[in-house]
């Protein structure tokens, strides 16, 4: 764990971050060759590592998968051009509205698509189980031969998932606290590409503290601690996140085998559940952008010791770039 990459400063005590007020530019190493590198040549898949050992799974994971069912869905075009389908679910643990973003018009939900009592073609089409496309006066929710109906091939290879819990900060107000809106973009632009996969985010802000103890682990940060430290003062699990409804999302979807992004091998154990209801062939490394190009992704004091605590204390799988 002391091979985190050189170019991450070493953590200032508080007495030299006191003592600089403005700290100075980053002295980050370039990380191309110093000779002009074509943007096409740096990787902008990463290499899938296939999953091959069995795992234990933690003694935390629950019995039984949580309830849950997907309330409405409607097709949102993104600003960068892809369609994604928006899935609301609720379910039987807690009153949050944990979402699935969805690649690609071939990946169903099996509790929306169910026929509810008493609904009308117009009730389908309102919560959004119908099939291709709605378009003005459509009738019927059912697959129809008419040209706006159109679905996506099938793909050969298991769908590409990202488990993304919701972070105010790093997605909404522009925090270089963390990587997580960086994470959450290269999980979609990949997706994108694939015209396939699933993010599933989950309502449990700040490794599921709640914003509130979150913004005073913050604090406690720019105190000297680190962010494992800073959760522990408040008497909080280091991690206090749980994956088992986005297990029983995946299941709701159709997913059996999946292909995860994360550097996080706990994820991997808790989103395939304690029976394995699902099984993770390969793990997707995410690696931050700002190791790959020699400008771009987040660069800061902060997001710098946010990894490496990831890595050192977290057990996080994120290679030495170089
Ligand atoms: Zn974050």
């Amino acid at each position: 764990m002391s091979e985190f990459p050189s170019f991450v400063s070493p953590r200032l005590e508080p007495e030299e971050a006191k003592a600089s007020e403005n700290p100075p530019a980053l002295d980050l190493p370039p990380i191309l060759s110093p000779s002009f590198t074509p943007i096409d040549t740096i990787p902008s898949t990463p290499v899938p590592i296939p999953v091959t050992t069995e795992h234990t799974p933690a003694p935390s994971l629950p019995e039984t998968l949580p309830e849950v069912e997907c309330l409405v869905r409607a097709r949102i075009p993104t600003t960068t051009g892809t369609e994604i389908f928006l899935h609301l679910y609720k379910n039987n643990v807690d009153d949050k509205e944990h979402l699935a973003i969805v690649f690609g018009n071939d990946i169903r939900s099996t509790s929306l698509d169910r026929v509810r009592e008493g609904e009308t073609e117009m009730d389908r089409m309102i919560r959004g189980a119908y099939v291709g496309r709605l378009y003005p006066g459509r009738q019927t929710s059912r697959e129809d031969d008419d040209k706006h109906s159109e679905s996506t091939k099938p793909t050969n290879k298991s769908t590409l998932v990202r488990i993304h819990s919701e972070c105010y900060t790093g997605e909404t107000a522009w925090s270089a606290r963390c990587d997580c809106g960086e994470q959450l973009d290269e999980a979609a632009r990949l997706m994108a590409k694939e015209n396939h996969g699933i993010v599933v985010y989950l309502r449990q802000e700040g490794r599921g503290i709640g914003l509130g103890e979150k913004l005073k682990a913050y604090n406690l940060q720019d105190l000297g601690a680190d962010t494992v430290t800073a959760n522990l003062l408040l008497r909080h699990p280091a991690d206090a996140r749980s994956y088992s409804l986005a297990t029983a999302i995946l299941l709701d979807l159709g997913q059996k085998e999946i292909r995860l992004l994360t550097n996080n091998p706990d994820k991997i154990a808790a989103v395939e559940g304690k029976h394995r209801e699902i099984k993770v062939t390969d793990r997707v490394p995410m690696i931050p952008l700002a190791w790959k190009m020699d400008n771009g992704g987040i660069r800061s004091k902060e997001v710098e010791g946010y990894l490496k605590t990831k890595i050192e204390r977290m057990g996080h799988m994120l290679d030495k770039p170089f």
